[in-house]
Formats: structure tokens, sequence, C-alpha cells
């Protein structure tokens, strides 16, 4: 079978490989559509202390069980999504319901979904395989992963009520969790923990074209300018921060409409650490900041404490999921929550992964499917 392979940083190729055989407890998937991800992206160009090379990359994927290890409960020609870690469901953090902090939860995560086919490890298949409801389609079943990310952080958040709401980036995640924030406003009392009368959701970014993606959709967005003097920051209405950078210090964030910016419920999704250090002054009293991206071992951002105390802002992150996350982004795919055609902007063969890589690198693309 074909797989893209990475043997290192920028070492990448589309090769001939053996096709895996299921164990017991195995399943394995002949793979449908496999959409980039930018974690896909960060480990071709850097590699991941954690996951040693050579690997074949894909993570989001949809397909059809093609063979099924002895005990797996899973038939061939079933269609099937699934989560990416297989949490071991007896350590501590397991059993108080936090799978998603389990420390072998990625031992042997699902990982290679950018090829003709994909064995599915014993633990994923336990916790993590899940056969796509009908009608589902392939792209959105493949949005599993992501969006059982959205909301687990959702859930850390949930009693937050009211407000508006801040999500800074503009990538998938962002998207994401746009949608169902919006969906859920929408939804009125069903939805009524997440949910505020007239609450606005501002999405906060670099690119223009990204950021007109959220205008289009509803949302306020804020150009977070590279300087003060940058020529396109005053482009988009309603613009409502600009960042400056300075060599000496942290980008700054500053209001354009001065103290009157605050969110009850803030979102960042960059991982950037100037923007994050700036989150809290942007909070509303008894706001929350919630650090969604990921960030390097070590990464540090000065609190404003002063917030934290007299304003009592929170400060809290969420990582990952559980499997009732999985089940939840599962059934709001079913449900139609997440518009997949505005997130998967078109279908490429595999072999044209460089091209697809480049789309989204270029932010052209929020996400690419890749058909084997
Ligand atoms: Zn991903
Ligand atoms: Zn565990």
């Amino acid at each position: 079978m074909r797989a893209l392979v990475s043997d290192g940083p920028e070492r990448l190729e589309l090769r001939e490989v053996a096709t895996p055989r299921p164990g017991p407890g195995e399943v394995l998937a002949r793979v449908l559509v496999a959409l980039t991800c930018a974690t896909d992206l960060k480990l071709a160009r850097r590699g991941h202390p954690k996951i040693p090379f050579p690997l074949t990359l894909g993570h989001e994927f949809a397909g059809v069980v093609e063979a099924a290890g002895a005990g797996a409960p899973f038939a061939p020609g079933e269609r099937v999504t699934s989560a990416v870690s297989g949490p071991c469901g007896s350590c501590d953090d397991c059993r108080a319901g936090r799978q998603n902090l389990c420390a072998t939860a990625f031992e042997r995560p699902l990982f290679g979904a950018f090829a003709d086919f994909l064995l599915v490890p014993e633990r994923v298949v336990r916790n993590g395989l899940r056969r796509i409801p009908p009608g589902l389609s392939d792209e959105a079943a493949a949005l599993l992963d992501p969006l059982a990310s959205v909301v687990h952080a959702l859930d850390r958040v949930k009693a937050q009520r009211g407000g508006d709401v801040l999500i800074v980036g503009t990538g998938p995640i962002a998207a994401m969790m746009f949608f169902l924030l919006r969906g859920k406003e929408k939804r009125g009392r069903r939805g009524e923990e997440m949910s505020g009368a007239g609450r606005r959701i501002v999405v906060a970014g670099r690119r223009e074209e990204k950021l007109r993606f959220f205008l289009e959709r509803g949302a306020s967005v804020a150009r977070i300018a590279s300087s003060s003097r940058d020529p396109q920051a005053a482009a988009l209405p309603p613009l409502l921060f600009t960042c400056k950078e300075n060599t000496t210090a942290p980008p700054r964030i500053e209001s354009r409409h001065g103290e009157g910016a605050k969110f009850s419920l803030i979102f960042d999704t960059t991982g950037d650490i100037g923007v994050i250090s700036e989150l809290p002054a942007l909070a509303a009293n008894g706001g929350t900041v919630l650090l969604f991206a990921g960030l390097p071992e070590g990464a540090r951002a000065a609190v404003d404490a002063y917030a934290v105390h007299y304003r009592e802002v929170s400060v809290t992150g969420s990582f990952h999921y559980t499997p009732r996350d999985v089940d939840a982004a599962l059934a709001l795919l079913a449900g139609g929550a997440i518009p997949a055609s505005a997130l998967v902007d078109e279908r490429r063969p595999l072999a044209q992964w460089r091209e697809a890589f480049d789309l989204v690198e270029r932010g052209a693309a929020m996400k690419v499917a890749l058909v084997p």
C-alpha cells in the first residue's frame, strides 16, 4: 500500500510499504478520506519530542473496516471514524473521568491516515473507534477528533453564562468553536448553559482573508495587526484590537474601544504567549480565559494577578478529550451542527499531498481532504 512517510523533519515521501495485518483487538481500515491538520504540518516540519520518526502522517479520517482482529467488536464493511488516543480505563485519571489526562493514552495513538490503509491500535478500538451514522458524509465524520477537543473545551467553561465571547485565532478549531457557540445561542433553551441574550462572538486574527470567513458567517472580527502602522489594520470593520509588536516587549493588544471590550469568555487557539499574556485584561469581571492551543514545554505567560483577584478573572485550560466528548461530537456532527463543507475546502488525491499542505499553510484552505 502507499503511505505518506516522514523520515525526519522536512523529509516526506509517498511510498510503498507493507499493508499492516490487524492483531488481536485491532482493526484495519481502508481510508476513504483523511484531512489535513496543523498537527501533521508541524510534525512534518519540526518533528515531535514524543513521536519518533519514521512515521506516517494523518489522523483525521473516515474509512471502511477492511479486517478486524480477534475480539475487535467491528465487522468488515462498516464505515468508521475515530478518536486518536487510547486511555487505559483503569488509572486514577481514567476512573475520575479525566481519560484525556491518562498518562498512557498516547503510548500508541492512532496515526497514519495519509495512506491506503490504517491500523487502529487495540486501545483506540476499545475507546475511540466509532461507526459513522448513516447520512453523515466522510468529510464531516473525519472532523470527529478536532471537534471532540472543542466539545471538551466548551464543557470546561459551561458554567460561564451570558456575555460576549472572544475567540483568538482563525483556523479550523476557531471555526468549530464559532459554529458550536453560535448554534447554542440559536438553540436557546436546550443550549442554555452557553447562551445569552445578544451574546456577541468576536474572532481575532492576523490574516484578513481568514477573518473574512468569519465575518461572512456573522461573527464580529478583530484584526491583530503585526504593527501599529500596519496599513491593513484599519481595513476591516468592526475592528477592535490592534497588536503592536516591539522587539523588547511581547506584542500588546490594545482595545480600540478602550475599556469597553470585555468578554465573559476568551478562547486562545494560537498558543502565542505574547497574546495570551494580554487576554486576562480583556476579560469581563468574573470572566474566563481558556488556553486551548498546544504550547512548548516550559512555556510561561505573565498573568494579570490584579485582574484574577479584584475582577475574579479565571485562567484555565483544556487538553484533548474524553470518550464522552467523542460521543457528544459524533452526535453534533450527525445533527448537522458543523457545516463540514465550510471547513473542508476541497478533495485532492493523496498523491497531491504537497499541494494540499501548501494550500493550508498559505491560508488558502481551512482543511483539504486527501483521498487515497
Ligand atoms: Zn488534528
Ligand atoms: Zn488511564
